[in-house]
């Protein structure tokens, strides 16, 4: 995992992800060498980058330019711009472009996370997995809704990470904000 301090950032744009929800994202993913992999809303590009180091190729897309060209440096930073499509628009838009995928990340969604949801479904291949990141209540109880609707059934973990400020008199915990991991995986055609 690359640790937070390593990515180029930009104050205009939110990301990346946390290292420790990074890892929580990748597991729930089970992100394949031979995958394709959708990014919905790429931010500062933690998760893209982690997804290119992982998977055959990656399309992150996000309707913020200033985030596709901050992602677009950290991915050149790791060596893994080559493998990785990057998609200026809304999500739902762009999800008319891109070809057929194994995993669909969506981490940034602005109101329209169910539509997000059941459009990429479509294109997820049988035994691909959905992943959402959340930090609104509201985010989660779109997203398992939404899932539910499609007719899966959603795994929801809330994790809440502290880290450790070592100081001369002790270790202060300093906490973060929870985020709400959903993710679900569409049956596999027997
Ligand atoms: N996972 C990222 C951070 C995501 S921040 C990282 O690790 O760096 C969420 C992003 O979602 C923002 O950049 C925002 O512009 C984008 N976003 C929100 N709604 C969107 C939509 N409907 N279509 C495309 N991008 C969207």
């Amino acid at each position: 995992m690359i640790s937070d301090d390593e990515f180029i950032k930009d104050p205009e744009v939110p990301g990346p992800t946390k290292e420790e929800i990074r890892c929580i994202v990748m597991c729930k993913s089970n992100v394949l060498k031979g995958d394709v992999v959708v990014d919905i809303g790429c931010g500062t590009g933690g998760l893209t980058v982690e997804f290119a180091r992982r998977a055959k190729e990656v399309y992150s897309v996000d309707k913020n330019p200033d985030a596709l060209e901050v992602t677009q440096k950290n991915l050149k930073k790791q060596g893994l711009l080559i493998k990785t499509n990057l998609v200026e628009g809304d999500a739902l838009e762009a999800l008319d472009e891109i070809p057929d995928f194994n995993v669909l990340m969506v981490g940034g969604s602005s109101g329209e996370l169910s539509s997000i949801l059941k459009k990429g479904y479509k294109k997820l291949k049988s035994g691909g997995r959905i992943v959402v990141t959340s930090i609104l209540l509201e985010t989660r109880v779109e997203a398992v809704k939404a899932l539910q609707e499609l007719g899966l059934t959603p795994e929801v973990v809330e994790v809440s990470i502290s880290r450790g400020r070592v100081m001369k008199r002790g270790t202060m915990m300093i906490a973060k904000n929870p985020v709400t991991i959903i993710s679900a995986t569409k049956p596999s055609k027997d």
